[in-house]
């Protein structure tokens, strides 16, 4: 277990703020894995934000309503420490001949961001968010990916211009667009998401392959 202390919190939305912090020499890790982090005997994983040849490490953490450790950690000071595991985890890129889909919604953006920081490119990223000020760090996987797809589930906000805007869920987008074919799919948010993404892609997409990771 290594002891990593808070550099700063900064917040990109109402609930959603990054949070950096001081990289232990002896701590490695592979884009796309996560770790546990402890404070004060509670426990919960949080993916590396950061790519792995970075000297700080960051997260991106959603404060939950009523959550203890994202609550505790939204309010933390800087200079304060919290526990922090090995990093694990299967969500990591593994190089292919076929169409590689990433599919995120929510924070669940952050092992995305990782692998695109590392050098990962080739991919198509679906990024789901209720508002376009939910679709965090943008225009960097815009710039990364070979194709970016906004996929907006709120209300149609006036003004909202963005190249290859689906308006729906990043399920409606796969099922309306995605030709037949063999396909890699990493999925990573909430539970429902990767239900309705799994189901979907194991009924009409058969032999594609599935890596997935669900926060709730
Ligand atoms: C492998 C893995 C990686 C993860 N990476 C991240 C990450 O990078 N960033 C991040 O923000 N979270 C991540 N999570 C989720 C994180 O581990 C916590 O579950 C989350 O922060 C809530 O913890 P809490 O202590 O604040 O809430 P808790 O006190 O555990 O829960 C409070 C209430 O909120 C509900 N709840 C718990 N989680 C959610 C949720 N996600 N959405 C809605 N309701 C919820 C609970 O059912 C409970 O009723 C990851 C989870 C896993 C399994």
């Amino acid at each position: 277990m290594h002891r990593i202390s808070i550099l700063k919190r900064e917040w990109l939305d109402d609930e959603a703020f990054e949070l950096t912090f001081d990289r232990p020499d002896n701590f490695s890790f592979v884009a796309g894995q996560h770790v546990t982090l402890s404070l004060h005997g509670e426990e919960r994983d949080y993916t590396l934000l950061s790519p792995p040849d970075a000297r700080e490490l960051r997260f991106l953490i959603r404060r939950i309503r009523g959550g203890v450790l994202s609550g505790a950690l939204a309010e933390l000071a800087p200079g304060s420490s919290v526990g922090m595991s090995q990093a694990k985890g299967y969500l990591i890129y593994r190089p292919t001949d076929r169409p590689v889909y990433f599919v995120a919604n929510g924070v669940g953006i952050a092992p995305f961001m990782a692998m695109a920081a590392s050098g990962v490119r080739g991919f198509t990223l679906v990024h789901g968010a209720r508002e376009v000020s939910g679709l965090f760090y943008r225009r960097a996987l815009t710039m990364a990916a070979s194709r970016y797809i906004p996929c907006l589930s709120g209300p149609a906000q006036p003004g909202i211009m963005l190249l290859d805007l689906h308006r729906g869920h990043v399920t409606d987008y796969i099922d309306r667009h995605l030709k037949p074919g063999l396909y890699d799919f990493y999925l990573c948010g909430s539970r429902p998401m990767i239900h309705d993404m799994t189901h979907l892609l194991d009924e009409h997409f058969p032999g594609t392959r599935i890596y997935s990771e669900a926060y709730s």
